[in-house]
């Protein structure tokens, strides 16, 4: 089993398109690279269900489509027989996590991704040296984004934490090496993204993994169809070197380990 969960609708021009036509271009891909089953993972913070979380103006832009819009078109692509599930990723935003929770409630999500991209405000991923990084050094940036990871998967609200050490983006890592956290009771992505941002390596680390022991979901970040599973031998390669034979399959919020490959 391979599965790629982690992808968001949008046509081929990165136009957001949250309409059951536009989910098959995703689905094609991932059959042509030997992908068993895609999850859409559309940012949280790009429906107006969630607007009174958003205080930043980029978010305050992004969040003007509607959650129930896209929940049912992956909703008519799985009652077509489409290899699809339907998931959804959601930011850290600190002590407003069972706020957010509540408002994703209503809806019948396969798995909720947990993301770290901001911490009171200001991003990891967006500049090198802005953000997050222009306010701390390089150690205290590592250790609030290990924190709030960390936090986020204690939650309870999140099933998968995506891109787990995002915050290696661009390069920057602690002198000293990592302390890595224990993270309990989600799985970890091992995203191909990563090897297209400034570090050009896959996310996370091996030893991250290592460190934890997690089950683990596959995951291209892929914001065009075309990007489906892109660089998978990549990821299977880490996974098995990790000492993985299982990946996680989700449905209505329940895991299960499937044989990887
Ligand atoms: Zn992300
Ligand atoms: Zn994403």
């Amino acid at each position: 089993m391979i599965v790629d969960y982690h992808m968001h609708l949008r046509d081929a021009d990165e136009r957001v398109a949250h309409r059951a036509d536009a989910i098959e271009p995703f689905v094609e891909t991932a059959a042509a690279r030997g992908v068993d089953e895609i999850g859409f993972a559309e940012h949280v913070y790009y429906f107006r269900q969630t607007a009174s979380l958003w205080a930043q103006s980029e978010k305050a832009q992004a969040c003007m489509h509607d959650l129930d819009v896209y929940v049912d078109a992956v909703g008519e692509a799985k009652r077509h027989g489409l290899p699809v599930k339907l998931g959804l990723e959601v930011d850290y935003v600190g002590d407003r996590q069972d706020e957010l929770a509540e408002a994703l409630e209503p809806y019948p999500w396969d798995y909720l991704l947990g993301s770290v991209h901001w911490i009171d405000g200001l991003a990891i991923d967006q500049a090198a040296g802005g953000g997050l990084w222009a306010e701390l050094t390089v150690e205290e940036v590592w250790r609030r984004y290990f924190d709030a990871l960390a936090e986020l998967a204690s939650s309870g609200h999140v099933d998968v934490l995506a891109h787990p050490d995002l915050a290696k983006i661009f390069g920057e890592r602690p002198a000293n090496g990592f302390a890595y956290p224990q993270l309990n009771g989600v799985a970890l992505e091992i995203s191909t993204a990563g090897l297209h941002k400034p570090v050009g390596e896959l996310y996370p680390d091996r030893a991250l993994l290592e460190a934890n022991g997690l089950p683990i979901t596959l995951a291209s970040d892929a914001h065009v169809p075309q990007n489906v599973g892109r660089d998978f031998d990549r990821a299977l390669e880490l996974a098995r070197a990790a000492g993985y034979e299982t990946v996680t399959v989700f449905e209505g919020r329940e895991a299960r380990q499937e044989p990887l490959g």
